[in-house]
């Protein structure tokens, strides 16, 4: 079995992909897994709705073009400048911040704040939703299973954690109980995940799950049809899919993750190459 195969299995796609002959492309099983899994994602911890979100923000969302019919082209959710609160801040300065945050009441309960870890001028950027338990006692983000499911995810497309990659999340905190956050925690929080962006000026962010997907693009997302569109944060495309703690409780969902990564990668070498729509 080799090393790709392998990294496959352990995603739970060893059955249904089979990339020796073609590592870039999806096979077609992928349709019949796809259309076998559920379509919408339900609302739950990992994937929860946004229950205040404020009037200035639905109001963005309404007026937000999330045209579907050009998935590769940057779709501009939309066009707020970046909160004040964290900028000028180096990096020791931020993590410091972050440390010290009681910005909101996130910071009650937690053990550690979670910056983030990783290359800090990565191409690659990756935004969770918020520290779970493990990763609050650790201090860092995507520990646990969750976290080696995504390290198996980021394998598969070549990259690996630490290498040209920055993992965090869109609060630092985490939530009591992992309870759903809401708007106002995510806005709280946000200054710091722009600083970081502006700080790393990744290439392509890729967004895990509905809440960081709603915090980074200020609109009103479901990931089962913002999937296969490529978003636009500041002029840096965003691609967004299911949070790999969703994966874990809905295992048939890892294939439209892969069909995500695959579709990230692809919008990454397109702009390599200067072939990408921006
Ligand atoms: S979640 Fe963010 S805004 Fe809230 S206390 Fe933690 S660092 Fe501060």
């Amino acid at each position: 079995m080799s090393v790709r195969e392998s990294i496959l299995r352990e995603m739970g796609l060893g059955p249904i992909w089979r990339l020796r002959d073609a590592p870039d492309t999806e096979v077609p099983d992928v349709e019949a897994v796809a259309d076998a899994a559920v379509d919408v994602a339900p609302d739950t911890p990992a994937n929860p709705p946004l229950r205040r979100l404020s009037s200035e923000m639905l109001s963005m969302a309404r007026n937000a073009d999330v045209a579907a019919e050009a998935p590769a082209a940057l779709t501009s959710a939309e066009s707020r400048e970046p909160p004040a609160a964290a900028a000028d801040l180096d990096w020791d300065a931020l993590t410091q911040a972050i440390q010290a945050c009681r910005d909101c009441s996130l910071c009650e309960q937690r053990t550690h704040a979670v910056p983030g870890i990783g290359d800090h001028q990565a191409d690659w950027l990756i935004v969770g939703e918020g520290p779970g338990a493990e990763e609050d006692v650790q201090g860092q983000p995507f520990v646990g299973k969750a976290g080696k499911l995504l390290d198996a995810m980021l394998s598969a497309i070549g990259l690996a954690r630490g290498e040209n990659v920055y993992l965090t999340n869109a609060v630092k905190c985490r939530p009591p109980m992992s309870r759903p956050l809401d708007a106002s925690e995510l806005a709280a929080c946000f200054p710091y995940l722009s600083r970081q962006i502006e700080l790393i000026k990744p290439r392509l962010i890729v967004v895990l799950g509905r809440p960081a997907a709603q915090a980074l693009l200020n609109t009103d997302i479901r990931i089962a049809s913002a999937r296969g569109r490529c978003f636009d944060y500041r002029g840096i495309p965003v691609v967004v899919t299911y949070h790999p703690a969703y994966l874990l409780r809905n295992p048939l969902d890892k294939a439209k993750a892969w069909e995500d990564l695959c579709f990230a990668r692809r919008q990454m070498r397109d702009r390599s190459s200067g072939n990408g729509d921006t």
